[in-house]
């Protein structure tokens, strides 16, 4: 049997610049004019080009070149269209391949399709179908490889996320498992005096690890979607005076007024009341905790348009400027004139943000370090229709 005759891809090479990457086609036939013809047309639309006429050549080659995309005949004397699909699956399954085939052999196009081709070419073909045909393959090639690339970075961050809240928890741990275990070998008359001060350490440590677990989860319910969207709409004007009662005694505490501003209007969202206690509360007790003696917070409630703005201002510390920007990721805690003293897990913003962009809305700050820092949460007010189905004197 004669050498199956191959033409190369001969700029595989691509230099290191931003040119947009090479486009690159393998077509596999045993007629060479359909191969000349394939190469003349798509070589003038900017792809690369390879021809082999015939199987086990190709094969070969694709292992070497890999295309992103193979135009393969289904009726070939050596190894037929449906052995190449299988051979080069296995070899790559992102390559994408379309079957050329004759108008008498449609339902092996069909069954070609379900062994993993993804279009078909029936001959003959104008210069535009077989354009079609291979833009189209192209595209959907460059779509896998952005998913493939989207789902290796989720990967990543999940893994270095899980790699710190790790860190996170077995550092206050290890923390209590030291005091617990020098007070066990202390003499009793040493581990008497100290005792009081080191359980009150570890409580305190014990208390971190609650609240870095607790936000952890409430951050994981939010992401997996149980958490934050209702089709019931619920009126924010309830939920206001709910938080700021049951932040009054941490704000007695630190010397802090709170301030209630809610307007008369109903403010329905359509909301789970949970996750807007979580959004409200979290800015709160941030505006009590960044605050100084006789300080205030100011929960108001305004409506623009088909939106709701909620706003909480406090009287506080304010945040730097260079700050600001960090301000809603993940474990991010600004060291202020507060000091590191102020307990936190550095996953309250997180928590605000992903809930307010579950509820289709925004959250954004403004801080002017040493008076005092606003948080406004813009979220979609309930359309008329809804409210009209919302039970009589629920809002
Ligand atoms: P934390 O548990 O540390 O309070 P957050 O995610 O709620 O975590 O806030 C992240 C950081 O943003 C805080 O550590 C603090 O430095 C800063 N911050 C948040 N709210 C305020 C505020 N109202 N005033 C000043 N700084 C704030």
């Amino acid at each position: 049997m004669a050498q199956p005759a191959t033409a190369t891809l001969e700029h595989r090479k691509v230099a290191a610049t931003s040119a947009p990457p090479p486009r690159r086609v393998f077509v596999i036939d045993d007629d060479p004019v359909m191969l000349l013809s394939c190469r003349r047309i798509l070589e003038k639309d900017g792809y690369e080009v390879e021809t082999c006429s015939g199987g086990v050549e190709g094969i070969r080659r694709i292992e070497e070149v890999r295309p992103e995309l193979l135009l393969v005949d289904l009726k070939m004397p050596e190894l037929d269209g449906m052995q190449v699909i299988e051979r080069v699956r296995a070899v790559d399954p992102e390559i994408v391949i379309a079957v050329i085939t004759g108008y008498a052999t449609i339902a092996t196009a069909i069954d070609a399709m379900q062994a993993g081709a993804y279009d078909f070419l029936p001959k003959p073909f104008t210069p535009d179908e077989l354009r079609l045909i291979v833009n189209r393959g192209h595209e959907r090639w460059r779509l896998g490889a952005e998913s493939a690339r989207l789902r290796h970075e989720k990967e990543e961050a999940e893994r270095r996320f899980v790699t710190f809240v790790s860190h996170q928890l077995q550092s206050p741990l290890s923390v209590v498992h030291q005091y617990l275990d020098v007070m066990k070998r202390l003499g009793s008359a040493e581990a008497e005096s100290k005792r009081a001060e080191w359980l009150d350490r570890c409580l305190e440590r014990t208390s971190q690890l609650q609240a870095l677990i607790r936000d952890w989860l409430t951050l994981s319910r939010i992401e997996s979607g149980s958490m934050a969207r209702s089709d019931e709409p619920v009126d924010v004007r309830d939920i206001v005076p709910e938080v700021v009662a049951g932040c009054e005694p941490m704000a007695t505490a630190a010397n802090v007024r709170l301030i209630s501003e809610t307007g008369a209007r109903a403010c329905p969202v359509l909301a789970d009341r949970t996750a807007l206690h979580v959004l409200i509360e979290n800015l709160v007790v941030n505006g009590i905790k960044y605050n100084r003696p006789k300080g205030t917070v100011t929960v108001s409630l305004k409506i623009h348009g088909n939106e709701i703005e909620l706003s909480v201002a406090d009287t506080g510390i304010g945040i730097s400027e260079k700050h600001l920007e960090f301000l809603f990721h993940e474990f991010f805690r600004a060291h202020s004139e507060a000091g590191d003293d102020v307990p936190g897990t550095g996953l309250g913003l997180a928590i605000c943000k992903r809930i307010a962009a579950e509820l289709g809305g925004t959250i954004e700050v403004s801080s002017a370090e040493g008076s005092g820092t606003t948080f406004r949460v813009l979220l979609p007010l309930v359309t008329q229709s809804a409210q009209e189905a919302i039970p009589a004197g629920a809002v």
